[in-house]
This record gives structure tokens, C-alpha cells and sequence, in this order.
């Protein structure tokens, strides 16, 4: 689970096509804005002090800012995150020029950069080279001439590019896709997971949504297959289209929803390889796994079985012949981006334009950035790491991230309403808890992963092979806790349920989320609330699944659940009355878990901000004291500005609530009041009583 919504963390650009539109634009005269200025601690000059605190919170804080702050026509929205990431990509693509100009000796990881890199950027090149790299393969699907060797070449097709509980993707256009973690049985080794797949389009709602738009993506969709198949050299490309969209539709239909697929207590279905031709007949499992290079694994967690049987049927009732269409199609569009300039504008035409909404690709270094983030991610991580992120910066973060620990210790103790075991076990949770601070403790080794220069479609196939290699190699092994799952050069942070485990990467311990020259109340209340909202996640709702080793096991009493939901009630009350357009409000319990995790994180960050000063009183900055200070660096984390459109969609599909309401969170922590001498009658303003209080 990540702290931000929809995002994509370079490592899980989760699919070719869709790496063209992350929105990850670089803006440099608003990423300026955040990296260059010269003070430390808040930003004085995006507040709005015109402003009364205890009435309008938000535009206090970051009024001015979002007064001067243009929105760029290919923004949905944009805030200190995307100014962020825009800066840490710049950092990134100046890392990758320099690695590509050093001449660096053959077999080395600064050379593999440099060749992926140029690889990508030579499209005279690839212009050249044609449609030659696609041809081997296409002819191989051609010579499938039964059902038995169409099961063997989907098996070959299998990959480790989905990711059910870290990362969240559970998109594949593969039949299935394959994640490896610890196991929900056994937390101590390296299982098997295996998610449902088999769509282009992003989820299954498109093929089955009835509404006007829905209608209309799909009449697109139609045009798009059927010109991507002529490009690639086909005939009968109308007909082809049709068919392959039928395939895709009917395995829609076998798909779990979105929802479904969140529900870890569906998701828990061990299955012995010799089960599956009983519980999905169909399919040619002996072959499909021979394919895959997992003929000797004995059980994997099937995460979707009704998918899987129908997929597996369809296999079985749908014609050889559309099969092998299918499978062209999807290896077309799968490496189409990395292909000529005909199929890589066709592809972005549809997956950017129609699907996305933007009009215009990024420029081809940004994009060859995200392949060498995608595919050498940990190489270049550790050139950022070493280039951006100072050992005092990482001695300084654990100290604030023991601090934090330290707190909610004491006010898990305090709780009333927890059974006495149930803190044991949330106390043994923060004991083995893991917190990476900027880069991982060990960096994956890419020696096995051979680049060529010239050969960006050999790159990437090989690429997406070692990747599946070496998640299949450590099937079975000791699950190594410490391990990491996104790039030091990610704007982000991520908690690992499994793993008990919580990442911050180098690239969101930067200004103005930390800054180590600031005053300590910035940064407890901007980087420190945000390591507060994470380490809550451990104990939640989603926590309370996994105990203090990683296991599946509910660890909290019944009678704990009833406190709990009745406490978290009132904040669900709180967030239901919050209404960004007329008659459109915020859904507080779809909201809950992160409201939670907001509210609990600032307060054990304030407590941790307190001790940290050991008595002494905070130094004061443009005439603000400690405690403002600590604030307003909270409500400027939430600086942002988006579009009518995204937003409303938010308040709908977001588990997090809007920007504005996560920073008014404040109300509920008495501080704030005494801090900003909040009166009753004010907007904002709780009664003592109202406030509500959950760790
Ligand atoms: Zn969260």
C-alpha cells in the first residue's frame, strides 16, 4: 500500500504500453519552485496569511501558492509530489546522461545504462531495424498447430509483473501473471502467486461497462487493434480485431472486480499443481507450466480460482486460430513503445490519448529514463542514492523514525478500549518492524541481465526474462525482510504488509518533506507525519491481518473490532460532512483507513516532536513558534491543485480523501488549537469532545 494515490512507481511501470502516460512531464519552472529556494523549514511564501487558521486551514497554508501555481493543460492535477517527482526525474535523466557519456569498460553496470539508454534514444536505429525483431516471434505463434503447443507457448509467456499488496498492480495482458513474495501459509519463504490476466484495456469494466464512454472507448479500441495489426504486417485486420476483442470480452467476464481482488480473505487458495486440470480443466496445465519453467513447483496461491476456470475454459471453447491472433496482438502492443515510430505513435495514440486524456508524448529522453529506471532501477538508484542522499540525512531520518516508534509505543499502551494481548502483539509488530530509509540494505545484481547496444527490443524481452528469473530462482528460499520494492529514485512511500516492512526512498526525503538543514518542527510535521501515516497501516484495519511475522492471522479480539469501528465511527461522521462540490461529499468510510492513518500519524509525530526537543523550546522561523511551524509544514505536505473532473473522480475511487481534508485533519489534535488560538465558532473548530482520538 502506498502513501500516495494512483501512483506508479518506476519500478512497476507496470506495462509497456501505459509507461507513456504516467504524467511525469517535467515542469521545470514549478519543480524549481520547491527545489531551489533557499530557506529551511516552511515556505512562508506559499501561505496565505490573509487567512484565519481555525477557518480556511488549507489556503492558509498554501494559499499564495496556489494562487501563482499555473495548471499545465497535460495535468489532471498537480502538488508538491509532482513537483517532486518532476525534480527527481531531471536528477535521474542527468545521472543517465553522464553514465552515457563515460565510456565506461564493457560488462559494467555504468556501461549496461549507457547501452539501455542509447539503445532506446537511436531511433534511426530502430527505424531501420523494422519489424525484423518481431518476425522470430510472430512466426513461432504461426507454427502453433493444436491446443497442447498453444498451451506450452502461453506458459512461456508468463511474468512476474503483477503485484497484489505492496505495489498494488493486478494488471497483466498475459493470460496470467505471476507475483512471488512470502508466503499467506508460510510467511518465511519465497510462494508462488497467481493473479488472473489476459486484457489490454485496464480493467475489466471496460469491456463490460455500459455507459456512453465505456461504448465509445471500445469503438476506438476496435479501429486501434485493427491498425496495429496492419503495421504489423497482417491481413484481414478488421475480422482479426473482432475476434481478438470477442476473446478479451468473454475473459472480462471471467475476471474478479477491483474490490474482489482487494479482499486478501478471497485471495488465500493454495492449489497443488496436480489440481489445477480438476479445478480449471481446460487448459493444458502440464504443458503451461513446462512453458513457464515451473514444471517442479508443487503449490502456488491462486488469488482469482473463478477466473482461472473460466480462463482456462476458454481456452478449451475458443478456436486455436483466434488464440494465436490474440497472442500476436498482445506481443505487438507489449513492445510496440520500444518499435517503429508508425507502431509507438499508434500505441500512445490509444493507451495515451483515448485512454489517458493527453494530447501530447513525453519528449524520448523522459521516456528512456523510465526503461532504465524500469529495467536497471536498482543500478541507478544506487547512483542517486550516492549523489542525493547524505548518510547525516539517513542517521537523521532513523532517529526521527525512533522517536515516532517510540510514541505510538506509549499510546498503544494508553489505549482503553485494546485487549491486553492484542497490544502485545501490536507492540512485537513495531519491534520487528522494518524501516528502510533512503536506499535498500543490498541492490539487485544484474550480471545476469545481458544488454546489447542496438538491440532495444532484445533489452526488453531480455529484461522482463531476468526479472522473471530471478523471481522463479528464489521460489522456496528464506523471504529476505529487508528487501525492497521500489527505487531509491522514487517519490513515494510504501508499506509492506507481508514483509512488516516500510520503505522511504531517497527521492521523498528531500525538501520540503525533509530537509536536513530544517528546524526539527518542519520536519516532524511533514516528513514525520507521513512516516506516522505509514507506520499506523501496521495496526489497522489491513495491519490486523498480518501479525509481528508476516503471517495471515487476525491478531486482534472481537471485542477490539467493536471499539475500534466505534471510535473510527465518528471520524467516518467527520469526513461524510466535507462536501467539495454541491451535493457531492466525501465518502468517509470508503476514506477510513487513511483518514486514520493521517490523524494518527500527525499526533505521534507531534509527541515524537516534543520529546525531540528535550525540554527546550523550538527556535522560531519568520515569527512562527515550534508548534505552528510543526502545522504548517503538515498542511503544506497537501499543497495541490486539480481539475474539476479529477477531482470529483477521486472523491468516488480514492481510498484517500481530498488533499484539503487531509490537511484540516488538525482539528482533532488539541495543539493545534492552543498553536493557532482556534475559537469556537470557527469552521474548523471541534469541541473538546468532538475531536476524535483513535491510537
Ligand atoms: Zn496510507
Amino acid at each position: 500500500m502506498t502513501f500516495l494515490p494512483h501512483s506508479v512507481s518506476l519500478r512497476s511501470a507496470l506495462r509497456a504500453a501505459a509507461i507513456f502516460s504516467l504524467g511525469l512531464t517535467l515542469l521545470p519552472a514549478v519543480a524549481q519552485d520547491a527545489a531551489t529556494s533557499e530557506s529551511h523549514g516552511i515556505n512562508v511564501a506559499n501561505m496565505d496569511r490573509s487567512q484565519t487558521p481555525g477557518d480556511n486551514w488549507f489556503l492558509y497554508c498554501n494559499g499564495d501558492w496556489i494562487k501563482r501555481t499555473e495548471l499545465p493543460a497535460d495535468r489532471a492535477r498537480i502538488g508538491v509530489f509532482s513537483q517532486l517527482d518532476d525534480l527527481s526525474n531531471k536528477r535521474t535523466a542527468a545521472l543517465i546522461e553522464e553514465v552515457a557519456k563515460s565510456n565506461a569498460p564493457a560488462g559494467s553496470s555504468q556501461r549496461k545504462i549507457a547501452d539501455l539508454y542509447n539503445s532506446f534514444m537511436d531511433e534511426a536505429a530502430i527505424e531501420k531495424t523494422g519489424l525484423a525483431p518481431l518476425e522470430p516471434h510472430l512466426k513461432a505463434i504461426a507454427a502453433i498447430k493444436d491446443k497442447k503447443e498453444l498451451a506450452f507457448a502461453l506458459g512461456q509467456t508468463l511474468r512476474s509483473d503483477v503485484d497484489a499488496l505492496n505495489n498494488t498492480n493486478f494488471h497483466t495482458a498475459n493470460l496470467f501473471g505471476l507475483w512471488v513474495a512470502s508466503g499467506f501459509n508460510d510467511s518465511e519463504h519465497y510462494t508462488p502467486y497467481l493473479l488472473q490476466g489476459g486484457l489490454q484495456l485496464p480493467t475489466r469494466d471496460y469491456y463490460l461497462g455500459d455507459s456512453e464512454h465505456m461504448k465509445e472507448v471500445r469503438a476506438k479500441y476496435q479501429t486501434h487493434v485493427s491498425a496495429m495489426l496492419k503495421l504489423a504486417g497482417f491481413d484481414d485486420t478488421h475480422a482479426r480485431a473482432e475476434r481478438i476483442i470477442a476473446l478479451e470480452h468473454a475473459i472480462a467476464e471471467k475476471q474478479l472486480s477491483l474490490a474482489d481482488n482487494e479482499d486478501i480473505h478471497k485471495a488465500n487458495n493454495p492449489w497443488q499443481q496436480v489440481d489445477f486440470a480438476k479445478k480449471a480443466p481446460g487448459l493444458d496445465w502440464n504443458e503451461y507450466f513446462r512453458g513457464a519453467g515451473l514444471s517442479k513447483v508443487s503449490t502456488f496461491i491462486v488469488w482469482q480460482p473463478t477466473a482461472f476456470a473460466g480462463e482456462s475454459a476458454l481456452v478449451e471453447s475458443t478456436p486455436l486460430e483466434t488464440w494465436k491472433d490474440w497472442m500476436a496482438y498482445h506481443l505487438v502492443e507489449e513492445y510496440a513503445p520500444y518499435m517503429t515510430k508508425a507502431l509507438a505513435d499508434e500505441n500512445f495514440a490509444f493507451f495515451g490519448g483515448v485512454l489517458q486524456g493527453t494530447t501530447e508524448q513525453r519528449p524520448r529522453w523522459q521516456r528512456g529514463v523510465v526503461v532504465v529506471n524500469r529495467y536497471l532501477g536498482d543500478d541507478v538508484g544506487e547512483l542517486y542514492a550516492k549523489r542525493y542522499f547524505p548518510a547525516e540525512s539517513k542517521a537523521q531520518v532513523q532517529a526521527m523514525v525512533a522517536n515516532i516508534i517510540a510514541a505510538y509505543r506509549k499510546r498503544i499502551d494508553a489505549l482503553s478500549w485494546m485487549a491486553a494481548s492484542t497490544k502485545a502483539e501490536a507492540q512485537a509488530k513495531l519491534t520487528t518492524l522494518y524501516v528502510g530509509i533512503g536506499y535498500p540494505e543490498t541492490w539487485i545484481d544484474y550480471s545476469a541481465y545481458e544488454v546489447k547496444p542496438d538491440d532495444i527490443f532484445g533489452d526488453i524481452w531480455r529484461g522482463k526474462l531476468f526479472e522473471y528469473h530471478r523471481n522463479v530462482n528464489r521460489l522456496g528460499k528464506q523471504v529476505d525482510r529487508h528487501e525492497w520494492s521500489m527505487d531509491p529514485q522514487t517519490v513515494n512511500a510504501v508499506n509492506l504488509p507481508l514483509q512488516n516492512a516500510l520503505n522511504f526512498p531517497a527521492a521523498i526525503l528531500q525538501p520540503p518533506f525533509f530537509d536536513p538543514q530544517a528546524p526539527a518542527a518542519h520536519n516532524y510535521g511533514a516528513i514525520g507525519a507521513i512516516i506516522g501515516h505509514e507506520i499506523s497501516h501496521t495496526f489497522d484495519t489491513e495491519g490486523s491481518t498480518f501479525d509481528s511475522k508476516g503471517r495471515l492471522r487476525n491478531w486482534w479480539t472481537p471485542s477490539d473490532f467493536a471499539h475500534f469501528e466505534a471510535a473510527t465511527n465518528k471520524l467516518a461522521e467527520q469526513y461524510d460532512k466535507y462536501e467539495p462540490f454541491p451535493g457531492v461529499h466525501v465518502n468517509g468510510k470508503q476514506t477510513i483507513a487513511e483518514n486514520i492513518a493521517d490523524l494518527g500519524g500527525i499526533a505521534a509525530s507531534h509527541d515524537a516532536f516534543i520529546t525531540s526537543l528535550k525540554g527546550k523550546t523550538a527556535p522560531m522561523q519568520d515569527g512562527f513558534t515550534g508548534e505552528q511551524q510543526f502545522f504548517i509544514a503538515f498542511g503544506q505536505n497537501y499543497a495541490s491543485k486539480g481539475r474539476e473532473a479529477a477531482l470529483r473522480q477521486q472523491v468516488l475511487v480514492d481510498p484517500h480523501s481530498p488533499a484539503q481534508y487531509r490537511a484540516d485533519t488538525v482539528r482533532n489534535n488539541d495543539a493545534w488549537y492552543s498553536a493557532f488560538d482556534v475559537k469556537p465558532g470557527q469552521t474548523l473548530y471541534l469541541a473538546p469532545d468532538e475531536r476524535v482520538r483513535i491510537w
